[in-house]
């Protein structure tokens, strides 16, 4: 079968691999679509011994039940599911709480992060890891299981602060960030301002019930600050989807006393932290500072039902197999509104 895989830290191409089978508790899958993460760019761009090469990327996944492995019941050929992507170890605190995103043994441990994942006509996953989808099409649930899971559990982190007459601060509308708003927009009553580089970007979050939108640059925390309230007033909470430098000097800028900021983007920013010596504080004081990752198998069930209920839709750009290096090199250059899916 085609697969598209990392051959050697930054590589990816398309590759003739072996169909894999699936072994004891194990599923082979039909892949039918996957979603383009910006974190497969992370992944490419780490340091060598991180993750196994080669390595078929791909940890948002959709596709139709193909053979049953040893002892699977529960599943038939031509069932459509969605991949819950994390495998925890299943047995530590964390696991056995239903949090195998915070595993403690095996901290990044998922299909197309730590083994093959679904950029390829096949992927064999644990039988467990499937959820139904009814009647949603393939496209639109591979990204629930990423790019809708993960703003989701954070909003369910952000739960307490996300009151009535609360303010939510949401930077980078991407794949991320455009399902956040509507996760925001269906699950409170928050007053949703969102922040992004990209004119289309900031359309998009206006025409997904934005009340206000900031196109991010020099000035654009005194504009937030105009809509938020200045210091120690403020965003009740902060969803920083980008996680560079400048997003989270905006956070913490913006963010009020008392506030939470949640910092879903990996990349690579630095938040100092004094809150006293400088004033205003570099983060204000009681702020709740976050580092979510994912999110849980019960939460990826709701955002399935959210998608269900109509209240949650990718706004997808498909790509085949073949295109799917393009459709990276789009998301690296930042051409890519909503979420990139490709359909092998
Ligand atoms: P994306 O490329 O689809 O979206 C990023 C958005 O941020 C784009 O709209 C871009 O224009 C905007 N942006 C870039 N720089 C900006 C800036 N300085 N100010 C404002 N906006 C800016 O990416 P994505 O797939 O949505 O992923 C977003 C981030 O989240 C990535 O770093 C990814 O690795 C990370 N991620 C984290 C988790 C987790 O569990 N913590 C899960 C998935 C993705
Ligand atoms: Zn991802
Ligand atoms: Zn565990």
């Amino acid at each position: 079968m085609r697969a598209i895989r990392m051959t050697a830290p930054g590589v990816l191409e398309q590759v003739e691999v072996p169909t894999p089978t699936a072994g004891p508790g194990e599923v082979l899958l039909r892949v039918g679509a996957v979603g383009a993460c910006h974190s497969d760019l992370h992944i490419l761009d780490a340091p060598a011994g991180l993750f196994p090469v080669p390595m078929t990327l791909g940890h948002e996944i959709a596709g139709t039940v193909d053979q049953l492995g040893p002892g699977v019941t529960g599943w038939s050929s031509g069932d459509r599911a969605a991949v819950y992507g994390i495998i925890g170890c299943g047995r530590c605190r964390a696991c056995l709480r239903g949090a195998e995103n915070a595993c403690r043994v095996v901290p990044v441990g998922g299909i197309g992060l730590s083994r093959d994942g679904g950029l390829a006509e096949h992927v064999v996953v644990p039988a467990s890891r499937l959820l139904h989808v009814g009647e949603i099409d393939l496209t639109q649930a591979a990204p629930l299981t990423d790019a809708g899971l993960t703003p989701y559990h954070a909003v369910e982190l952000a739960r307490d602060r996300l009151r009535p007459g609360t303010s939510c601060v949401v930077i980078g509308i991407g794949g991320l960030g455009h399902m956040a708003l509507q996760i925001l927009v269906a699950t409170t009553a928050v007053r949703i301002i969102a922040v992004d580089t990209s004119v289309a970007a900031l359309d998009l979050a206006s025409r997904l019930g934005a009340h206000d939108v900031v196109q991010a640059g020099p000035d654009s925390v005194d504009r937030i600050r105009a809509l938020v309230g200045p210091p120690p007033d403020g965003a009740d909470v902060v969803l920083d989807f980008v996680g560079a430098d400048p997003t989270v000097t905006t956070a913490r800028q913006v963010v009020a006393t008392g506030g939470q900021v949640l910092l879903v983007g990996l990349a690579g920013g630095t938040l100092p932290v004094r809150p006293v010596a400088d004033e205003p504080p570099t983060v204000p004081l009681e702020t709740a500072v976050e580092v979510p990752f994912w999110g849980t198998r019960a939460e990826l069930q709701e955002v399935i039902a959210l998608a269900r209920s109509g209240q949650l839709q990718a706004d997808v750009q498909t790509f085949p197999l073949t295109e799917a290096p393009e459709a990276y090199e789009m998301l690296r250059r930042g051409e890519i509104h909503g979420r990139a899916v490709i359909v092998p």
